[in-house]
C-alpha cells in the first residue's frame, strides 16, 4: 500500500470514529482531497487507492490535472474566486465552496446559464471578521441568500467556513457557530434547499469539525503531506 493510501485509510477511519462518537452516520460525511501544489504522480496514487473527490484552490491548476485525469473523478473549488474566473470554475466544479458575495454569485449565474448548467454552490462564512480571510460576514448572509435566490442558475446547497488558525479544541465554537447559522437560516426559510452541506475542517481538527456536525470536510496535509510554502 502507498504511503498515501495509508493516509487516506487512516483519516477515513479517524472520520468515522468522530461521526459515531457525535452519533452520526459516517456515511453523512464526505471526504474531500486537498490537491493544491500535489502532483500528478501522488493524486494517481489517491485514484488508485480509490478516492474520487478532490479539492482545488487555483483554476488554472485544477484545469491541469482534470485534464490530465480524466472523467470520473469529482473536482470542488475550495479556493478564492476572482468573478473573472467564474466560466472556468463553472466548467470544472461540481461544486464551489467559496460564493461569499452577490457579484460573484451573479458571474457563476451567467456562465451556468451559458453552459446550460445549474451550479451548486456554497456560501463561505467569515465567522470571526478576520480582515484577511474571505467570506461573508454572519449577518449578511440572509440578505445574499436571497439575492441569490433570485439567480436561477445557482443552488445554494450549504455554508462553508475557514476558522482562525487555532488548536482543534479552540475552533469548536467557530464550528458550532457555522451549523448553528445554518439552523437559523434554515427557520427563516429564505432558500427552498435545506443547506444541508456544512463545509468545515481541515487536517488539523477535522474530527472535531465532524463532531459539530460537518458533511464535508477538506483535508491536504493528512493524506499528502506538507505542502511547500507558495512563494
Ligand atoms: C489548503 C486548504 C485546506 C486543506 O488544508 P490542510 O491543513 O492541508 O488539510 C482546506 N481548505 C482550504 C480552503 C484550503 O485552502
Amino acid at each position: 500500500m502507498s504511503q498515501i493510501a495509508q493516509n487516506l485509510e487512516a483519516v477515513r477511519q479517524r472520520l468515522a470514529a468522530a461521526a459515531r462518537r457525535a452519533g452520526r452516520d459516517p456515511g453523512g460525511v464526505r471526504l474531500i482531497a486537498v490537491t493544491k501544489t500535489v502532483d500528478l504522480e501522488r493524486l494517481r496514487q489517491a485514484v488508485a487507492a480509490g478516492h474520487r473527490l478532490f479539492g482545488e484552490n487555483y483554476v488554472q491548476e485544477a484545469r491541469e490535472k482534470i485534464t490530465a485525469l480524466g472523467p470520473g473523478l469529482h473536482w470542488h473549488f475550495i479556493g478564492h474566486l476572482q468573478s473573472k474566473k467564474a466560466k472556468a470554475a463553472v466548467e470544472l466544479f461540481d461544486l464551489i465552496h467559496s460564493v461569499d458575495r452577490l457579484k460573484l454569485a451573479q458571474a457563476l449565474d451567467q456562465a451556468a446559464a451559458q453552459l446550460q448548467k445549474v451550479q451548486d454552490i456554497l456560501i463561505q462564512v467569515n465567522l470571526a471578521g478576520e480582515e484577511t480571510k474571505s467570506g461573508a460576514a454572519p449577518e449578511k448572509v440572509p440578505d445574499l441568500l436571497r439575492d441569490i435566490a433570485c439567480l436561477p442558475h445557482l443552488r445554494v446547497v450549504g455554508l462553508m467556513t475557514m476558522p482562525p488558525w487555532l488548536s482543534a479544541e479552540e475552533v469548536r465554537p467557530y464550528f458550532r457557530a457555522l451549523r448553528e447559522l445554518r439552523d437559523r437560516l434554515r427557520e427563516i426559510e429564505i432558500v427552498p434547499a435545506p443547506l444541508a452541506e456544512l463545509s468545515m475542517g481541515m487536517s488539523g481538527d477535522y474530527e472535531v469539525a465532524v463532531e459539530e456536525g460537518a458533511t464535508l470536510v477538506r483535508v491536504g496535509t493528512a493524506i499528502f503531506g506538507s505542502r511547500p510554502p507558495r512563494g
